[in-house]
C-alpha cells in the first residue's frame, strides 16, 4: 500500500471549499490514507467547510460538475487533535466512497440506521491503523460507543428487574 504526498493533495484539494488555514490539517488527514482511496475521493466528491454563519453554494457551481457528493466537515473539528480530525475525515470518505446515501425513514430498524456507520468506523480503524494504535482508535468509534451504550442499558435493565423482584419478596 503506498500514502500520497500531503503537498499533492493540498494540490488537488485546491478548488474544494474551506478556509485557508484549514489546508493543511486537511490534506494532513487525507495524506494517511491509502492512496486510491484519496485518488478517488478527489476526483469523485469535494469537501466543503465553512467557517461560521452561513454560506451559499450553487448545483450550477462549476466545481460541483461531475461530481458524486459533497463531504461537509464542521470547521470546529480542525481545533481538535490530528487523530480526531484524521479518524472523522476518514470515517466521512468512507461513507462517501461507499455510496451510503443516507436516507434514514421511520420503518427503518436501529440496526438498518447503524449498519452505515459501523462499515465508515471499520473502514476508518482499518486504513488508520497503519499510523496509529487501534487501542486508541476504537473509542473514537460510534459502533463502541454504541456498545458502551447498551452495556449500559442492560445493566440497568437487570437492576430494575432486581429491585422490583426485591420489592415483591418484601411483600411475601
Ligand atoms: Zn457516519
Amino acid at each position: 500500500m503506498t500514502w500520497p504526498k500531503w503537498e499533492q493533495i493540498d494540490y488537488d484539494l485546491d478548488k474544494d471549499f474551506y478556509p485557508e488555514e484549514v489546508r493543511y490539517p486537511l490534506a494532513k488527514a487525507l495524506s494517511l490514507l491509502p492512496e486510491e482511496v484519496v485518488e478517488a475521493v478527489i476526483e469523485n466528491y469535494i469537501f466543503f467547510i465553512i467557517e461560521m454563519g452561513g454560506s451559499y453554494l450553487s448545483f450550477k457551481d462549476k466545481r460541483l460538475e461531475g461530481k458524486k457528493g459533497i463531504i461537509h466537515l464542521d470547521y470546529s473539528l480542525f481545533k481538535k487533535n490530528s487523530m480526531e480530525i484524521a479518524f472523522t475525515v476518514a470515517h466521512e470518505v468512507a461513507h462517501a466512497l461507499g455510496d451510503d446515501a443516507i436516507e434514514i425513514n421511520l420503518n427503518m430498524t436501529l440496526e438498518e440506521q447503524t449498519k452505515p456507520e459501523i462499515k465508515a468506523d471499520k473502514l476508518a480503524v482499518e486504513w488508520l491503523s497503519k499510523h496509529y494504535e487501534k487501542e486508541s482508535l476504537i473509542p473514537m468509534c460510534g459502533y463502541w460507543k454504541n456498545r458502551t451504550l447498551k452495556k449500559i442499558m442492560e445493566e440497568d435493565r437487570k437492576r430494575r428487574s432486581k429491585n422490583l423482584k426485591a420489592k415483591r419478596d418484601k411483600k411475601r
